[in-house]
């Protein structure tokens, strides 16, 4: 049923039915005026649960749940240019990388979808033991429950997709909270889930405002799951009130990159200038720290240099921009003080620095003093630290010496040197020769330490969101005696 409301204000999605609410809160949509997006609380999350767990008991045949996520790719793919606008407006993505972005979760979901067409058990060998001698024995996957899914600004359709398409392919009903940012975003991606036939109650989507959502979720004895992605500090802080819930966290990263001196330092300068500066740095996996030989420093930072200045900044809504401003004016003043601090500390600033509104200037500074803030913590903004070193070793200590382990990258010409940093890189993932910022959706994807405690890509997801069941069956010996 749909309410009627006035053109500039946005209902949210609740146990199939769009409603308002008295409570509003501004966003930024395509084409207009701020828009006002209804805001949810602690009321709605119990509500939204009540109805999912009725899903979850009535369940829904997989051949059906990959159906609706197949059909939400090609819907999704039918809108792309109107929601790419949308994440454009909302959180100053430019144009070209919304676009990305709506493709990205186009696979999400299929990729998705995939999984709920093959997810399956497996046989066990019961007479392996004597004692399991005339038993027949197998496993089912089935699902956790009912997910609480919380998700950042930062990439408002795909990180949302991450967690709707495998969960639904799982046959676990969501109540999502988006990013407050981004409201209308995941709204859109709810429209499009709905469109292709997902049922009332499979899914909610409630803004409104975090503590309380969190809180309610938390709290709630029918969510099963909480799946987290969003800062270090929040992750962990709400795993910590999750009582007796499996907690799924993708938190932030400061990735780096090590060139060896056999490196390619032209492919490694293309790839870390799109890796640090694209969207604005705003990445979980977003190159922040470069090692590199002292070797062949200088031809490297030459290149990288080029590359820089050859990046499109600006408007976001010019397609050849790739690195617009951050999120709001609090990062832009926060990024700022850092760079300042590791100047003041001896950095050296050789790109960027300035600030124009929320403009950032795409920022390279040499020789950061290893305990500044641009190195110990989460830059998520335009700002690449490159650091000389006198070895490989070096290089791989000074990349593991930080709480953070999402993705991590080496740069190098030989199979052994690749090899060995990939077995000494204390993280998630370890690209060669390419920027760690890489990701295609179907890989596992997640991190090590602070960065978090699961893996996603639908398929490392439905293994979180289901349980393995075993069954076990006496089989009558039909007068033939068991050994
Ligand atoms: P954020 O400030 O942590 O917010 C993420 C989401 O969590 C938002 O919806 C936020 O809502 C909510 N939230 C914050 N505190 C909460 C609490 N105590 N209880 C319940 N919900 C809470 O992160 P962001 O600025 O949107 O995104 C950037 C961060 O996400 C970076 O650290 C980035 O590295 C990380 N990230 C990680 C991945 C990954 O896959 N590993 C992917 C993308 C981004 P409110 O804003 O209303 O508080």
């Amino acid at each position: 049923m749909e309410a009627t409301v006035a053109e500039d204000h946005r209902p949210f999605l609740i146990a199939g039915r769009w409603e308002d609410r008295s409570q509003w809160a501004p966003a930024s949509a395509p084409d207009s005026q701020p828009t006002l997006v209804a805001q949810a609380g602690a009321a709605e999350v119990c509500a939204a649960v009540d109805a999912a767990r009725g899903c979850l008991q009535k369940g829904m045949p997989a051949h059906r749940r990959a159906e609706i996520l197949d059909q939400a790719a090609e819907l999704l793919g039918r809108r792309r240019e109107e929601l790419a606008r949308v994440v454009c407006a909302e959180v100053a993505k430019p144009i070209s990388l919304a676009q990305a972005e709506i493709d990205r979760a186009q696979s999400t979901l299929r990729f998705a979808a995939v999984q709920a067409r093959t997810l399956g058990g497996r046989t066990v060998p019961m007479d392996a033991a004597p004692s399991g001698a005339g038993k027949l024995a197998f496993t089912q996957r089935v699902p956790l429950g009912v997910v609480g899914a919380i998700t950042p600004f930062n990439f408002p359709v795909n990180l949302v997709a991450h967690k709707l398409a495998p969960a639904f392919a799982a046959g676990c009903p969501v109540v999502l909270k988006p990013a407050p940012q981004a409201p209308l975003s995941a709204l859109e991606l709810a429209r499009v889930m709905t469109d292709a036939g997902l049922p009332p109650g499979w899914l909610s989507v409630l803004p409104g405002p975090a503590q309380e959502i969190g809180a309610a979720m938390g709290e709630h004895p029918h969510v099963a799951v909480i799946s987290f992605t969003g800062s270090v500090q929040a992750g962990w802080q709400l795993a910590r009130h999750a009582h007796r819930k499996k907690v799924l966290l993708e938190l932030g990263g400061s990735a780096p990159a090590v060139l060896a001196a056999d490196a390619d330092v032209d492919l490694a300068a293309e790839r870390l200038a799109l890796g640090a500066f694209s969207y604005a740095g705003q990445s979980c996996v977003s190159v922040q720290r470069v090692y590199v030989d002292r070797r062949i420093a200088d031809s490297f930072l030459e290149r990288l240099l080029g590359r820089v200045r050859s990046l499109g900044v600006g408007d976001p809504g010019d397609p050849d921009v790739i690195c617009g401003p951050v999120i709001d004016e609090a990062s832009a003043q926060r990024l700022t003080g850092w760079i300042d601090q590791a100047r003041a500390e001896g950095a050296q600033l050789v790109a960027g620095g300035s600030l124009t509104g929320r403009l950032l200037a795409p920022t390279v500074l040499l020789e950061v003093p290893h305990r500044a803030r641009l190195i110990q913590q989460e830059a998520f903004g335009p700002v690449l630290c490159v650091q000389r070193c006198s070895s490989i070793e070096q290089a791989l200590e000074l990349a593991n010496d930080t709480p953070f382990g999402l993705q991590a990258a080496v740069f190098t010409e030989s199979i052994g040197v690749a090899l060995g940093a990939a077995r000494r890189l204390d993280y998630g993932a370890v690209l060669i020769n390419e920027a760690p910022t890489f990701r295609a959706d179907h890989m596992p994807y997640g991190g090590r330490g602070d960065s978090g405690n699961t893996r996603e890509g639908p398929a490392a997801s439905v293994r979180e969101l289901t349980d393995e069941r075993l069954i076990v069956i006496d089989t009558p010996s039909g007068g033939f005696e068991h050994d």
